[in-house]
């Protein structure tokens, strides 16, 4: 893993997916076969790597987007939201499928139904990887979901690894992971109920107020999986950072939750994600990032929407004091 030095230019590239968030609120979800009454329709950007790399970039990050999208409206829509967020759109490339869509239903308690087609995402190969070598070679951060095929995250984290950038892995949506690309992972970024999935039966992952030593174990467990630093978010509870790298006693850092009064936690998980990316860019320590990203994913949830509903750096500092 490298940080931002003298000489290096800090650049994050994302590679993955763009989505088109098709949303329509209804009172209750429907059961299979029934057709209920919406009450609203939403078109939104979205797509956990389109969200990642607008995160970043409003965040000050210098960011390229790898990726593809259909040549319909959709499309023009996400590469309008995110080259409009300062990424640099370079290596989105067009498609002859659809854009990927996520169709979601939200009912009036705030649940929710999703089902995504990759459409476009689904095209995007260790090819297009290959194709954009000429950002791949100077990044610093090259941050990486699932929401693309398995051999294209792998030639991601690979072209990462040789040029030397930390590579960030957000498991998510969760899927088994090769041993070789845990290999390739520097970071690993879950959720609590990722975080168990991956470690697999019998291990159980703590809550917020747990002893640090429940979590060393669990420090112990990624380690033994190959995966020797791990953010494992837990919503409005905040992190912890799990870091084997760090010295003896250090190793396990809570980071509390940043306290706002939250409207749409949507996305909070990509905002996180794209603050991460930012300041470990930058040079931060894994934990000092982690505490970034929180008061950067929180103060996302006070707005509407996801990409939107981004902060800026400036808003982070002011609360930051
Ligand atoms: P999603 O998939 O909905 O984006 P996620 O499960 O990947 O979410 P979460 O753990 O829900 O991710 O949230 C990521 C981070 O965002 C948390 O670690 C926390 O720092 C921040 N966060 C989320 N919800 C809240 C909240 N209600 N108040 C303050 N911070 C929050």
């Amino acid at each position: 893993m490298t940080s931002a030095g003298v000489g290096h230019p800090g650049r994050i590239v994302v590679v993955g997916s763009l989505n088109a968030d098709l949303t329509i609120y209804c009172e209750r979800l429907p059961q299979p076969g029934e057709t209920v009454q919406g009450n609203g329709f939403a078109v939104n950007p979205g797509g956990k790597s389109a969200n990642q790399a607008v995160a970043a970039a409003r965040l000050g990050g210098h960011v390229s987007l790898v990726g593809a999208v259909g040549e319909d409206a959709n499309g023009n829509m996400l590469e309008a939201s995110v080259a409009g967020a300062g990424v640099d759109v370079s290596h989105v490339r067009n498609s002859s499928e659809p854009t990927g869509v996520a169709v979601i239903a939200v009912d009036a308690r705030g649940e929710n139904n999703i089902i995504i087609s990759a459409g476009a995402n689904g095209t995007l190969s260790p090819a297009d990887v290959a194709g954009a070598a000429d950002v791949l070679d100077g990044a610093a951060v090259v941050s990486l979901c699932l929401e693309v095929a398995m051999p294209t995250v792998l030639a991601a984290a690979q072209a990462g690894h040789d040029a030397g950038a930390t590579v960030l892995l957000n498991l998510s949506p969760y899927a088994h992971i090769p041993a070789e690309l845990a290999e390739l992972t520097d970071v690993l970024l879950v959720n609590a109920h990722e975080a168990a999935l991956f470690l697999g039966p019998g291990a159980s992952v703590p809550g917020a107020d747990a002893h640090a030593s429940q979590w060393d174990t669990v420090r112990e467990r990624f380690a033994g999986r190959g995966i020797r630093q791990v953010l494992v978010t837990l919503g409005a509870h905040g992190s912890v950072v799990l870091d084997s790298e760090a010295a003896p006693g250090a190793q396990v850092t809570f980071v509390a939750p940043t306290r706002v009064a939250a409207v749409d936690t949507t996305g909070a998980g990509d905002a996180f994600t794209g603050a991460v990316a930012v300041r470990l860019a930058a040079g931060d320590a894994l934990a000092d990032a982690a505490a970034f990203a929180s008061v950067a994913a929180a103060l996302a949830t006070t707005r509407k929407g996801t990409q939107a509903a981004y902060p800026e750096a400036a808003d982070v500092e002011r609360r930051l004091g």
